[in-house]
């Protein structure tokens, strides 16, 4: 088993020392302020693929190429993460870890909600120290090597930490209802966890600016000067409550620059991150925050959640279907008889991880639809296509910028630079004059 593991790990590695030989951190970013190639200036002879050609230029090899390797390389890490997952389900049922830690829970209580939350509990600290090599691969040590990443080991840590104490508040009792479902559902219990995950993701998106988001990060009201008046004038024609318009200090974990639209109801707010606000230009700023306006104003949080919330419940489907075959077949041996029995749940997850392996191009695609839709609005609301392109092409040094078609539909999770790009271009040939009406 060990040996499977230093092998996955050395596999995982190739890619990072090819990355190292291809620049350090500060090439790999394009210079601050708006950038508008000659080609992309209007007038009348201007042409979209002209103008999106000359923004695509704007990378030079070197960036493409590292780009395009941290790109390419989170395929196939879905596909080891996959893998390594397996791993950990064989070390979980094949060393009997998991009937051991049901024993330890039943020992506890024998009243099944309250053992199956125990064994919830101790699966989750047990599954978090045996994923940790592969987490400090992905999170740590691959971003620090492409220079995406500015947390310390130790501040890694503590956010890691940070992150298990919320899943222990929330987990074992999502297992435990789990598991009452197969009980007492039988072989609808599929359903009800389906629409149970609906209404417990849409709790955890309304809460999540209140309880979580402040945990790794301050949540600030945006500082007075032009960039606040630009971004509170886009929110009041676009009917958004200026209150919920804030900044985060996500400088300390990352060097991207980004912006979300988070909560539901009450709750929702529109954050922009302290990089956008530091390292673009105002019109960039625009361009964003109209992006993220529009996913606010056309709910597409909710509606996300709603398509992903079918495609969990398909996916309780899928395990439903194949865990009895599963337990007869690897189960049984390692002193697993039932589904209802807590021990199985990591041959559960196992089946489950397979299934999302196949559901990712879905997945992607009913983001990057609402992506697409945001981009759109973003352009009519901001008016800012330069903007948009400028910082389409900053986030195309670590987005492989022109894909495959098929490549962006199974993959992509946003639109690609190319794409982004395009839309600004044919937006600004449709618009010249709106565009160079806007200060
Ligand atoms: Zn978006």
């Amino acid at each position: 088993m060990r040996f499977i593991l230093v092998l996955l790990l050395l596999l995982c590695s190739a890619p990072m020392a090819q990355a190292q030989d291809a620049g350090d951190a500060l090439s790999r970013e394009l210079p601050p302020g708006l950038i508008v190639p000659e080609a992309a200036k209007p007038g009348p002879a201007f042409d979209v693929d002209k103008a999106t050609a000359a923004y695509v230029g704007l990378l030079s090899e070197a960036q493409r190429e590292k780009s395009d390797a941290y790109f390419e390389g989170g395929y196939w890490l879905t596909l080891w993460g996959f893998l390594y997952g397996l791993l950990v389900c064989a070390v979980f049922i094949g060393t009997g870890l998991s009937q051991k830690l049901r024993d330890i829970s039943k020992r506890v209580s024998h009243r099944p909600w309250l053992y199956v939350a125990i064994y919830g509990a101790l699966w989750l600290v047990a599954g978090e120290i045996l994923s940790l090599p592969w987490a400090l691969y992905t999170g740590y040590f691959r971003e620090h090597a492409y220079g995406l990443s500015n947390l310390s080991m130790g501040a890694w840590f503590g956010e890691a930490g940070k992150g298990l104490m919320v899943s222990l508040i929330i987990m074992p009792w999502v297992v435990s209802g789990l598991f009452a479902a197969v009980r007492r559902a039988g072989d609808t219990w599929w359903l009800r966890a389906g629409i149970a995950s609906f209404g417990l993701l849409l709790l955890l998106i309304m809460v999540s600016p209140v309880f979580i988001s402040p945990l790794f990060n301050d949540y600030k009201p945006l500082p007075e000067g032009p960039v606040k008046s630009a971004i509170f004038s886009l929110a009041r024609a676009n009917q958004i409550p200026t209150d919920n318009v804030v900044y985060f200090d996500a400088s300390k974990q990352t060097t991207r620059v980004s912006a979300n639209v988070s909560g539901f109801a009450g709750t929702t707010q529109v954050s922009l991150n302290d990089n956008l606000l530091d390292k673009t230009s105002l019109p960039e700023i625009k361009a964003v925050m109209g992006h993220e306006m529009g996913h606010y104003v056309l709910n597409h949080g909710v509606r996300n959640l709603a398509y992903i919330s079918l495609v969990l419940m398909f996916g309780f489907w899928f395990v439903h279907k194949l865990i009895d075959r599963v337990i007869a077949r690897v189960g049984v041996r390692y002193g697993i008889k039932e589904r209802t029995d807590p021990a199985v749940l990591p041959i559960a997850v196992a089946v489950f991880s397979f299934y999302m392996l196949l559901a990712t191009p879905v997945l992607n695609t009913i983001i990057r639809t609402a992506e697409k839709e945001a981009d759109l609005y973003g352009l009519n609301s901001a008016r800012e296509p330069h903007g948009f392109a400028t910082a389409a092409m900053r986030l195309s040094t670590y987005r492989k910028i022109e894909p495959g078609y098929w490549e962006e539909v199974i993959f992509y999770d946003h639109p690609s630079g190319y794409d982004r790009v395009h839309s600004s271009m044919l937006w600004l040939k449709e618009n010249q004059a709106l565009a160079e009406a806007t200060p």
